[in-house]
């Protein structure tokens, strides 16, 4: 990626006024406004024919609730990729609670790219034949449903803009937290020295860089293990002369 293509969120919504929104301020937002990044938040309703301008139709088969209608979705698709260089083919998704989990790991990939284009669900859902036909991949951020698309589109682009290169202010930042490493954050500390009558753990004002390495792996060992078993047991096991993790303090664990 070079200066003059920065990443670019396009955005397929009902609700296009729902952007930036929190994206406006902020990291991001400062970045949004200083040109790191693009957004581009279109209207699928403008690819309506019909003179209701109708976006959705009842569910074939019958059920509840209405389903976005795949020649409108697909025209909305279409006009938001026309003129776009084929050699820079761009991932087309689809916030769904359906879809494949997001991690760390996609969002990395995906802000290493040019920037996906992003389709926001509303009603029941949306039309197989154009998820197929277009070839969307189907992302989910968490098992619960929301109402639309568009917060989940939010929380996924706000995930890749603070990677981009020059948008956190220290660049390390992004590499030291949760998931990076496949362990949670060990906890964190600053002024003041009490709070109500708990002092900041010796070691992280020992100055001593080794000993609060080490402490703050082990914390981010013991938070992993009680808190997310399904990434603990990613996590080769430990060679047996490795010391022993220490104990986390009380209030930082679930279990
Ligand atoms: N009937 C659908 C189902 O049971 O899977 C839920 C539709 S939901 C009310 C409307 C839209 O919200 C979806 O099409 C999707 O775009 C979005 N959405 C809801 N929950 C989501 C989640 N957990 N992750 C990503 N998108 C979500």
């Amino acid at each position: 990626m070079t200066n003059s293509s920065p990443w670019r969120a396009t955005v397929l919504t009902l609700f296009p006024e729902m952007f930036p929104g929190p994206l406006g301020v902020s990291l991001a937002g400062r970045a949004l406004a200083s040109g790191l990044w693009q957004l581009e938040a279109r209207d699928i309703r403008a690819s309506a024919t019909d003179r209701h301008r109708s976006v959705d139709d009842t569910p074939a088969g019958g059920g509840p609730g209405m389903v976005l209608r795949a020649d409108v979705l697909a025209a909305a698709i279409d006009a938001a990729e026309i003129g776009q260089d084929p050699s820079k083919e761009r991932p087309r998704l689809l916030m769904s609670p359906r879809g494949r989990p997001l991690t760390q790991a996609r969002v990395m990939e995906l802000a290493q790219g040019p920037g996906p284009l992003i389709v926001c669900g509303r009603f029941e859902g949306i039309d197989q034949r154009v998820i197929d036909a277009r070839g969307l991949e189907e992302v989910s951020i968490g098992d619960y449903v929301l109402s639309g698309g568009e917060i989940a589109a939010l929380a996924l682009i706000d995930a890749c803009v603070r990677l981009l290169p020059g948008v956190m202010g220290k660049e390390a930042s992004g590499t030291e937290e949760s998931f990076s490493g496949g362990l949670l954050e060990y906890p964190q500390y600053t002024r003041p020295q009490l709070f109500e009558g708990v002092p900041i753990p010796e070691i992280l004002t020992s100055g001593d860089h080794a000993k609060v390495a080490s402490w703050r792996r082990a914390q981010s060992e013991a938070l992993t293990e009680a808190r997310r078993p399904d990434l603990w047991a990613q996590i080769p096991p430990k060679p047996p002369n490795r010391p022993r993790r220490q104990k986390t303090p009380k209030n930082k664990t679930d279990g």
